[in-house]
């Protein structure tokens, strides 16, 4: 008897969720990143239990046509790409047609969606990759993914769950991000029927910050708007006196997507050595545009790296970019250094 045979789809797709979802915050953050790309202007994420037993997220987005349904829940499906020649100026956040795939495979997935022309609302249930009901119901336009029991059918990752509090940090976080990186889109956050981020939606990056980490911190900030041949730096950096002995204050995004780069936070770094502690980290909230032939974001399914084509050139544009812009507010500058 032969002992070799290929996996059935569903198996695949476990196996392949694995490397998008790992934790209810990967899939708030796909999910949001779904509702940025159907061009939502207003996006709502409620969780329970730190998003183990239920995430739902609504958004006044495109909506889902009802025949694109099913197939959005395939793998590789996707409306954003057609082939490999559109990655190299993609500039939606999603391409990869992975995570409603992924998600279905490991949750109880419910999906309420309407598009601007269609005369109802369809509401399709998929749990474990297994259809249950699709049917026709009022909606209004837009999208709302009900995600229950996350891990349901694969208890060896259930197991690397951490206590509710720990999981609804980590989506606090994303959102945070989130919010930030879309000051247009206006966000709300619910955590165990507790309103804890809303957002406006009125563009403005300070009122957000303002927002997310309160008084002290929007009081202390200076505007930073530099650009070269490439690249655009445009938003808000901390003054000394708001540093903290951890990163967890630099917050940066390339062209609307939040991003971790090695290179950029230590470009941040050295243009802040000057005023900062060994061990300080500063406060910033920067979006840089960078034209889309310089990054290649294809690298990792959580899309959290980027390459960057001109590493050389950028690193030294940040560094001078935060050093200039910090010495150019001397008398704001001189009042930290009295303290
Ligand atoms: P990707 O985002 O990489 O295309 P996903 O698996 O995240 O792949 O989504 C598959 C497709 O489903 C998307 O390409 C999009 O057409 C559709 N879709 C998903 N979420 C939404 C939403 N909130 N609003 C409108 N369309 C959506
Ligand atoms: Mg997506």
């Amino acid at each position: 008897m032969s002992k070799i045979h290929v996996l059935d789809q569903n198996t695949i797709n476990q196996i392949a969720a694995g490397e998008v979802i790992d934790r209810p915050a990967s899939i708030v953050k796909e999910l949001m990143e779904n509702a940025i790309d159907a061009g939502a202007t207003m996006i709502s994420v409620e969780i329970k239990d730190g998003g183990t037993s239920l995430i739902r997220i609504t958004d006044n987005g495109s909506g889902i046509e009802k025949d694109d349904i099913k197939v959005a829940f395939l793998r590789h499906a996707t409306s954003k790409i057609k082939t490999a020649l559109d990655l190299i100026s993609v500039s939606s956040l999603g391409f990869r047609g992975e995570a409603l795939s992924s998600i279905a495979s490991v949750c109880q997935v419910e999906l309420i969606t309407k598009t601007e022309d269609a005369i109802t609302g369809i509401r399709y249930k998929i749990e474990g990759g297994k259809e249950v009901t699709f049917e026709e119901i009022g909606a209004p336009e837009g999208t709302t993914f009900i995600v229950k029991n996350i891990f349901f059918n694969t208890p060896a990752r259930r197991k690397f769950l951490k206590t509710a509090q720990t999981e609804a940090g980590y989506i606090s976080e994303i959102v945070e991000k989130i919010a930030l990186s879309h000051p247009e889109i206006s966000i709300s956050f619910i955590n165990n029927n507790q309103t804890k981020i809303h957002t406006s939606g009125n563009g403005n990056l300070k009122d957000v910050i303002y927002n997310i980490y309160g008084r002290d911190i929007a009081n202390n900030l200076l505007e930073i708007n530099c650009s070269n041949e490439f690249i655009k730096m445009t938003g808000y950096i901390g003054k000394a006196i708001i540093s903290k002995g951890n990163r967890s204050f630099e917050n940066y995004f390339i062209n609307g997507r939040y991003i971790k780069s090695n290179i950029i936070s230590k470009a941040i770094e050295d243009g802040y050595k000057f005023i900062l502690m060994q061990h300080k980290y500063p406060f910033t909230a920067i979006n840089f545009e960078i034209d889309q032939d310089l990054l290649d974001v294809n690298v990792h399914p959580a899309k959290m790296e980027l390459r960057f084509r001109k590493g050389e050139a950028i690193y030294p544009f940040i560094m001078d970019s935060i050093h200039d812009t910090l010495v150019e507010k001397p008398n704001i500058i001189k009042v930290e250094l009295n303290e």
